[in-house]
């Protein structure tokens, strides 16, 4: 086991906290509709918006609907076109852990984090290779044949209690390089890009996008700037911050699963205390100022 001391600290906080937080305190200053985008048409200056149950125009619209969409599908954006063989699995369990450790395991097509919770349970979050998976029946067979090669793992599974009935599972993952702007739609988060989560830091990209787009389109709603620099002055800033961040984390992930974890992987391994600050300078940027 190698450790090593994460220079920016962490939080381990459940999706389901941080969403609801994050939407009480926007619903102070915002309306919220909850209804499904259909499609998003851009008219001269405004844009048409039709959800399930109704037809909006906006101005703007920023287009934060996660890595992979129906939206996506009807933009014909070019990643979606393509297979992606990631698969990730999740699911919380009452587990002994100290509060200010993550767990990064490697096993073979994957790795699996493990971390607590606000509550105190600990979240088990696996990435892996259809390839791999698709050879066991169902994901308990693969955590029994597979995860439990890992000692760490096999000592979690003895005893850790499941919380869930059963874990959440999403395929199709895709880090395919993607654009911040497409068809003069203006995206955030994980529609703009996707980081490998063994960086850790896709939340932060997130919100650190939303806060780049919103000076922009202030801007530009402020009829400071035209539709059009606001969105290349995005789309530049956007790489700027970004760009690198995501190429790292290509490398990072093609060392670590580097096949059935040999040579490579394991010289990452050994040097692993000395690599991380390293690692995390180069996956986290810099502080994000208000
Ligand atoms: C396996 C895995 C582990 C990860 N672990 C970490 C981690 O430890 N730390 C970390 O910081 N990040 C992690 N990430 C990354 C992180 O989850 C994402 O970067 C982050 O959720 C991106 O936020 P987002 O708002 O862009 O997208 P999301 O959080 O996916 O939100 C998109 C929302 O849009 C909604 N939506 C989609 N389509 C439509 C539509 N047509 N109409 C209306 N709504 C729609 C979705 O329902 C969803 O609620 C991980 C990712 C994966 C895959």
């Amino acid at each position: 086991i190698k450790t090593a001391t994460l220079p920016l600290g962490g939080i381990g906080v459940s999706r389901y906290s941080l969403d609801l937080e994050l939407y009480n305190k926007a619903k102070e200053k915002t309306d919220f509709l909850l209804d499904r985008v259909l499609d998003i048409i851009l008219n001269h200056n405004h844009y048409e918006v039709i959800t399930t149950d109704q037809k909006l125009t906006a101005r703007q619209v920023i287009i934060a609907t996660g890595k992979r969409s129906l939206l996506d599908k009807k933009l014909a954006r070019p990643f979606i076109q393509k297979k992606s063989p990631w698969l990730a699995v999740k699911m919380h369990y009452k587990f002994k852990m100290s509060n200010d450790i993550v767990e990064l395991h490697a096993f073979k097509g994957g790795y699996a984090g493990l971390s607590k919770i606000e509550n105190g349970n600990v979240n088990l979050c696996y990435l892996v290779n259809y390839e791999s998976f698709k050879e066991y029946k169902d994901i308990n067979a693969f955590n029994k044949e597979v995860l439990t090669q890992n000692k760490a793992l096999k000592e979690f599974f003895k005893v850790a209690v499941p919380i869930w009935e059963k874990p959440i599972t999403i395929s199709q993952i895709s880090f395919e390089q993607k654009q911040p702007v497409e068809g003069k739609l203006l995206m955030i988060g994980d529609t703009a890009g996707l980081i490998h989560p063994l960086c850790g830091n896709g939340m932060a990209m997130a919100i650190h996008s939303a806060q780049i787009a919103s000076k922009y389109v202030t801007q530009y709603l402020q009829n400071e700037i035209t539709r059009d620099q606001m969105l290349i002055k995005y789309s530049k800033s956007w790489r700027k911050t970004f760009s690198s961040r995501l190429l790292y984390g290509r490398w990072l992930q093609k060392v670590l699963l580097h096949k059935k974890l040999t040579t490579l992987s394991y010289w990452f391994l050994e040097r692993l205390p000395f690599l991380l600050p390293i690692i995390i300078k180069k996956t986290h940027g810099k502080e994000i100022q208000p």
